[in-house]
């Protein structure tokens, strides 16, 4: 698990970057605003540890830029100012948690460990996945082996469909019905062109192949047993 400390006075710096070591984490720290959104933006965390008063640019402009990237990690802010309305900002611009300075160190590991737990469960219920292919449901986006892949909306939810039900044979009515909310018409090849562009899409240049044609039957999506 890999933590981001924003924080500029060096000792509270030093001091957390030591004890999330201890406890286990990686951890990075950055000592202004602009560095913190820098590395958030191009490096990947399981969570951010955001101080508010910042030189250069402050925590809640920090936290902005990145929610207006949909950069969805987790953060947890550290406010010196006891104030509601503060605290009310943070979460309206879509802090997960704040821990009002000073703090018990134990405090802040257990804020960090309940963010960690709980980003992971919703990591897990939005991503669908087979194999090295995932489709992240909020972001809209699919991948294989880590190379992002762009799809219509109607390969989208056809594939979102596949994955959902994977392993399961699908017939083309079900595909007509749920995915272009038709009636099933044997005369129509809208649904093998479209399964056809997605293969190429998703399968063309990857092995092994996810989706399979079952003749007189329907498709499916599934990872070949393992030999
Ligand atoms: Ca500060």
């Amino acid at each position: 698990m890999k933590i981001l400390i924003v924080e500029d006075e060096p000792k509270t710096g030093d001091y957390l970057r030591q004890g999330l070591a201890e406890a286990g984490f990686t951890v990075d720290l950055a000592r202004d605003g602009l560095d913190g959104l820098h590395l958030a933006s191009t490096e990947d965390y399981d969570l951010v540890v955001l101080d508010v008063m910042l030189p250069g640019l402050d925590g809640w402009r920090v936290l902005q830029a990145l929610r207006q990237a949909e950069r969805e990690v987790p953060v947890l802010f550290l406010t010196a100012r006891d104030s509601v309305d503060d605290r009310v900002k943070g979460l309206e611009l879509g802090a997960d948690d704040y821990l009002v300075k000073p703090f018990a160190f134990a405090e802040l590991l257990a804020r960090v460990r309940t963010l960690l737990r709980r980003g992971t469960k919703t990591k897990e219920a939005d991503t669908l996945r087979v194999a090295d292919l995932e489709l992240d449901l909020p972001r809209r986006r699919v991948s294989r082996g880590g190379r992002r892949i762009d799809l219509t909306a109607k390969e989208f939810a056809l594939l979102e469909l596949l994955l959902r039900r994977h392993g399961e044979v699908l017939p083309r009515s079900l595909i007509a019905s749920q995915v272009w909310d038709m009636n099933f018409d044997s005369d129509t090849n809208v649904i093998e062109v479209a399964v056809r562009r997605l293969r190429a899409k998703i399968d063309d240049g990857f092995e092994p192949k996810l989706i399979r044609t079952v003749r007189g039957m329907g498709y499916v999506l599934e990872a070949p047993a393992c030999p």
